[in-house]
């Protein structure tokens, strides 16, 4: 399997998935099943700015909650964690958690955590990107949308 490219329908985010991150993330989620599980993305912009490219799936941060139908991300040890990557030309990219063995379609909650980031002038990322697996491992489910204005956008999977 090569990196995995996303569009939106009008062509104007494109988000591409490391094929190593797109792997460590699903084995968090086999290993996580049946609970919630979820962490940060972190990676690069193309230098025209018109494509995402998502590097680094974290793993919950410490203190993080899981439950079936919840999970709550702790900032815990973020900081170090982004300063760590900004050192290697990395940033925040946005959010990736999952359903387990349920539909991606994102909450109100997902939605207006988003909107709360999106906001947040610590992490400098007007535009964030949400990833919600869902699914089994005999069956992965993907959502992928950029947050901007208040609204969000989904992206599709090319190839
Ligand atoms: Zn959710």
């Amino acid at each position: 399997m090569d990196n995995l490219f996303f569009q939106d329908k009008n062509q104007i985010y494109n988000i591409i998935i490391s094929k190593a991150a797109y792997e460590q993330m699903l084995l968090y989620c086999e290993r996580a099943n049946p609970y919630e599980t979820g962490g940060i993305l972190i990676g690069n912009y193309s230098l025209n700015q018109t494509t995402a490219n998502i590097l680094q799936i974290t793993e919950p941060p410490k203190n993080s909650k899981h439950a079936k139908c919840n999970f709550h991300r702790s900032s815990c040890g973020l900081k170090k964690l982004l300063d760590t990557a900004w050192n290697q030309d990395q940033f925040y990219l946005g959010e990736w958690h999952y359903h387990p063995n349920a539909s991606t379609n994102p909450s109100c909650t997902d939605i207006s955590q988003m909107i709360t980031l999106a906001h947040n002038s610590k992490l400098k990322c007007p535009e964030p990107i949400l990833i919600i697996v869902g699914g089994h491992s005999n069956n992965w489910e993907l959502f992928i949308s950029v947050f901007s204005n208040k609204r969000y956008t989904i992206l599709k999977q090319l190839k």
